[in-house]
């Protein structure tokens, strides 16, 4: 993957299991966001091939038609939430069902109701977003993410622009839907929360992966060497 000349990721290889969890980590400018932007081509690779529950493509011969039959196994959740400020709380979460025309109003109404029951938001369900927290717009966004059953839910990092006090509750919102084996794949900065859901974590630098395994083993913050002082200087 690069920009311009820039080569911005090299020599990436990275296999997530279907019903698991993936923490991207590491620093600052290190390419997680052009990595998990990759994995639904909102980035599109130089070179090599990207796969996502059985649709395959190779960077040379990327196409409309195969961008988004890429892009419909995924969702993303975005770090500034990104919802429609025109539309409420229920209908941003119903957008997704009546923009793909794959459920009626009443049925998309029902579904959305259902997710944002699920996420304590059923109270907000007829506010704008400018109306509600940093944290109800996310669990808002997280809501419309899942609503269409996506194979695959991409956050970049769900938390950084919120204020501390909201954080628990995303978290908590992403974790409810970890032990429903939903895959996921997450940049994020919560050492501790990636260590208690991922199942894998991802360590990039410089573009590269520098380490990849158990998140609690990758992510241990003991001993010593890079990815130990990253995590400690987090901690
Ligand atoms: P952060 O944790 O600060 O969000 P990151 O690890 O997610 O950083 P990326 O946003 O993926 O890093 O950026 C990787 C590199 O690619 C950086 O050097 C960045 O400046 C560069 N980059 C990102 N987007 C673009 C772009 N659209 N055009 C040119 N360079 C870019």
């Amino acid at each position: 993957m690069q920009f311009s000349k820039r080569k911005v990721l090299k020599n990436i290889n990275l296999t997530v299991e279907e019903g698991s969890v993936t923490a991207i980590v590491g620093p600052s400018g290190s390419g997680k966001t052009t990595l998990l932007r990759t994995l639904n081509l909102l980035q599109t690779p130089s070179e090599g091939s990207v796969e996502v529950a059985g649709v395959q493509v190779e960077a040379n011969k990327l196409n409309k038609a195969v961008t988004r039959q890429i892009r419909a196994q995924s969702t993303m959740v975005f770090q500034q939430f990104n919802l429609f400020k025109n539309l409420t709380a229920l209908e941003n979460v119903m957008s997704p069902l009546i923009y793909n025309k794959v459920a009626t109003f009443d049925e998309a109404k029902a579904q959305a109701l259902k997710v944002l029951r699920d996420f304590d938001l059923e109270k907000i369900a007829d506010q704008y977003p400018v109306t509600l927290s940093g944290g109800q717009q996310q669990r808002v966004s997280i809501a419309r993410a899942i609503v269409s059953k996506p194979k695959v839910v991409l956050f970049d990092e769900p938390t950084s622009a919120l204020d501390p006090e909201m954080v628990s509750g995303v978290l908590n919102a992403i974790a409810k839907l970890a032990k429903q084996h939903i895959t996921m794949v997450i940049v994020t900065h919560e050492i501790e929360f990636a260590r208690q859901i991922a199942d894998q974590a991802i360590f990039v630098e410089d573009g590269e992966i520098l380490a990849q395994g158990p998140a609690n083993e990758i992510l241990s913050s003991t001993g010593s060497g890079r990815i130990a002082d990253f995590v400690n200087s987090l901690e």
